[in-house]
Formats: structure tokens, sequence, C-alpha cells
């Protein structure tokens, strides 16, 4: 009979840039495993690029026996080291907790690897793989729980819970991610936790939920188990309560790729706080320390949105749908750059109307207004900045300086979305000479 630890070893298998690693250390005398969460995609048969190290060797061994290293986190023990592809790996030295307030940890270095694992959070996330010697250490039936599907915490799930209060979010990102149960346990100190996830620093609430956008197939799953445990309403209390449709748009929309630009990158957190007014969206993600940039385009698409929902829920009811001209007004309205993610946004959130059995305009009338609009936004005039004519012109023309310009181009730009054959600068100076001459 092979060994158990040898059944799963193809799979374990790690790059052998990442056993290199391992083997310099070992040379040097120092213990070393790998461990944490590449072990665990691992043997869940996914790829994980960056795996991680717990050895004996000190942050100042390290550093001598590797010649490209990053000082990522040296007061934890935690050295990056950059392998021959360029991958950075966290090299961390065996530690132990020996004090912690629920936010910070104050650590003890000097320990055995099995204390090092019994610091980790989850069964699954405390198992160590020797990639020389081909062992797998797993003291807390990591693997059961892989086969059983559960995220169970390590030890007393309370007093687990209690020392660092982000692992009630992460239990919650892990079930969903893997599509797993959260053990009985380890789920009641979860919602014992979710009160005190106040007391999180804001930057790494935030981190969790772009963890969460990032990677987890089905968000909406984790953000309706963020709802349920009461966690949502401690950390962002403005989205208490998330509606089912917007759980099931997020269930809808998948995670950004790697390389997706930045707009699909955001288009889940814009989805996460679409029950929200812009304002108080703006708010949230501000509080939540999203950086300026994200807090200002995720509220613009949800002022563009607003602004025509229901607008285009009434003409995407309707046989004959929306016109080319009402097409142009929306894209208008939204700004031309930001009318991709409004579309996004409206398809995704009619869709999740849809599957909940709420009266939403059908699917193939959203394809196809969404396919048009997106033509005509960059097609058509749209835009003030689109006219042929401009502010210069205008008072070359005769109309007064002031606010009456911005008004003239306003009502230009009205003529010219419900025909852009009239955007020639010769039929717009004649409609301004004879809006004048009516006075
Ligand atoms: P991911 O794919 O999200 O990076 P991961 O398991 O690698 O998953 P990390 O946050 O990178 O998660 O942490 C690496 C490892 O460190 C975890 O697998 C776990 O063993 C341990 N760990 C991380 N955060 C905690 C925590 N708050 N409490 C206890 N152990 C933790
Ligand atoms: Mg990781």
């Amino acid at each position: 009979m092979p060994r158990a630890a040898d059944i799963d070893r193809p799979r374990l298998a790690p790059p052998d840039t990442v056993v290199e690693i391992a083997r310099v250390l070992t040379r040097a005398g120092f213990e070393t495993w790998c461990v944490g969460g590449a072990v665990r995609d691992a043997l869940l048969g996914e790829t994980h690029l960056d795996w991680d190290f717990a050895t004996a060797a000190t942050p100042a061994d390290v550093r001598r026996l590797f010649r490209r290293t990053v000082p990522v986190g040296i007061e934890f023990g935690t050295v990056g080291v950059l392998d021959a592809k360029n991958v950075m790996h966290e090299v961390t030295t065996f530690r132990r907790d020996v004090k912690t307030d629920g936010r910070h940890a104050v650590v003890e270095f000097g320990v055995s690897l099995d204390d090092d694992l019994a610091r980790r959070d989850f069964t699954i996330n405390a198992m160590a793989y020797d990639p020389l010697g081909g062992t797998l250490r797993d003291p807390f039936d990591g693997r059961a729980d892989l086969a059983a599907r559960l995220v169970r915490a390590v030890g007393d799930p309370d007093a687990r819970m209690r020392e660092d209060r982000l692992r009630a979010l992460r239990a919650i990102r892990f079930a969903a991610r893997f599509g797993f149960d959260i053990e009985t346990r380890t789920w009641r100190a979860v919602l014992d936790a979710a009160p005190f996830t106040t007391r999180l620093s804001r930057e790494r609430v935030k981190q969790e939920i772009e963890k969460t956008m990032q990677q987890v197939r089905f968000a909406g799953r984790a953000m309706g188990l963020w709802r349920e445990s009461g966690a949502l309403a401690a950390v962002v209390p403005a989205l208490a309560d998330l509606s089912d449709v917007t759980l099931r748009s997020l269930d809808l929309l998948p995670p950004p790729r790697n390389d997706a630009k930045p707009d699909r990158e955001m288009q889940r957190i814009v989805a996460l706080v679409a029950d929200l007014a812009p304002r108080d969206a703006e708010r949230a993600m501000r509080d939540l320390r999203f950086s300026n940039k994200t807090v200002a385009w995720v509220g613009s698409v949800l002022r563009g949105w607003t602004a025509i929902g229901d607008d285009v829920r009434r003409a995407l009811s309707e046989p004959k749908g929306p016109t080319d001209a009402a097409l142009r007004r929306w894209a208008g309205t939204t700004g031309r750059t930001r009318a991709r993610a409004v579309w996004r946004l409206t398809a995704v959130r009619f869709a999740a109307e849809r599957e909940l059995g709420e009266p939403a305009p059908s699917a193939a009338a959203v394809a196809s207004a969404y396919h048009r609009a997106i033509r005509i936004a960059f097609r058509d005039p749209v835009e003030i900045g689109d006219l042929a004519v401009d502010g210069d012109d205008l008072l070359s023309a005769g109309v007064p300086a002031g606010p009456e310009i911005k008004r003239m181009l306003e009502r230009l730009l009205d003529d010219v979305l419900e025909d852009p054959a009239r955007n020639t600068r010769d039929a717009l100076l004649a409609r301004v000479a004879s809006l004048g001459d009516r006075g």
C-alpha cells in the first residue's frame, strides 16, 4: 500500500524553481517546508504560482543565501525570494503567536514546524509539504477536510476568532471560493466574531473585499454569508441590507482576469454597491479607504446608471426597443467612457432580476440594446465636445459671452442627438442664426 503522503505526489510537485529554493536552504542545514495556500491549492488540483515556505532559517540567513531578496516583513520573519523566473516566494522563519489582541500579533521565532502550523487559521491552510523528501505534514487533518469540503478552524474556533477577527471573513472567503461548507462550530464562532469585526482596520477589511471580488467565482455567495453573519452590518453598515439582486448579480459577474482593464477590474465593486445612492456608495467606499480614483469611477458609473436606468428599463420592455436617438442620449448622459460600465451593470442587474423571478427586460432585448448602445456611443456625436462647432464659433456668430454659450451648445447637442446628420459646421451655425432670430 502506498503511504498516504505519496498518493498526491504528482499533484503536489511544485515547479523546479520552487524546489531549488528548498534545496538551497536545506543544503545550508535549515529545515524547510512549502506551506499555506499553494499546498492546499495543489491538493485541490489548482495551480498556484507563488509557493510560500516556512523554514528554520532566520531572515538574515535567507538574505545571505539568495542573491535576489525583498525585505517584505522582516519583523514577522518574512523575506521575499525571487526565483529564476522572477516570481516572488515568501520565506518565513518558523514562528508562533505569543500575544494577540484581535488585530496585532506578537510573534516568537525559533519554534518547530508544528508550532508554526498550529498558529494558522484553517486546517486546509495548515499543511506543509517537503518538496525534496516528498512528505506531507498534516497535523490537523487538512486533507480530510479538503475531501469533506469543509473550512474548519485549527484548534478551538472561538479562541482562534478572538485572536484575529479577520479569520471570520477569511473563513467565508475560502468557503465561497472552493464551494465548501463552514464546519458547524467554526461557523458559530464566525457568528460570534462578526460584531467585533468593527475593530478590524479599514485596510484589512478593504483587502478582504478586494480578494473576494478577485478570487471568488461566486462572490454573491460570499457576500451573502457576510450579510447573514452580521459582519457586513458591522464593517460596511450602508450595505447591511444588501439586496438579493445585488448578490445574484455578483454571482453572474465573473472575477476579472489578471490582465483586465481597470474598468473591468472594478465592475464587481460597482455591482456590490449598486443598491446605494451614488453619494452613499462613494461615502462607504471612502470609509473603506478605496483610492480617490476608484471612488470617483464607481460614483460616476452609478450616477450614469441612476440617471438612465428607469428609461432603459421602460424602453427595453417595449417590443420595438429603444431608438438610436435614445441610445445616443443615454451615452451622452453617462459619458462615452462610462457607457460600457453602465451597460454592463444594467445588463447584470436585469439578468439577476430575471433569475429571481422579477419582471425585467428579456436577455435578448438587453443584448441587442447593449450592442447597439456601445456601437453608437463610439460612432455618433453624443457629447458637447463632439459638436462641429465650439464656444468660440458661437461667440463669433454673435452669441453673447457667458452662460448663454453653454445653453446654446446644449441646445445644438439636443438637435444632433436626434439626428447626427445635423452635426456640420454650416448646419449648426445656420441653426444658431435661426434660434437667434427667434430671440
Ligand atoms: P490566497 O490564495 O488567498 O493567497 P493563502 O492561503 O495563501 O490564500 P494568505 O493570506 O496568502 O492565504 O496566507 C498564507 C497562509 O498564512 C495561509 O494559508 C494561512 O496558513 C496563514 N494565514 C494567513 N492569514 C492568517 C490569519 N489571519 N490567521 C492565521 N493564519 C493566517
Ligand atoms: Mg497567499
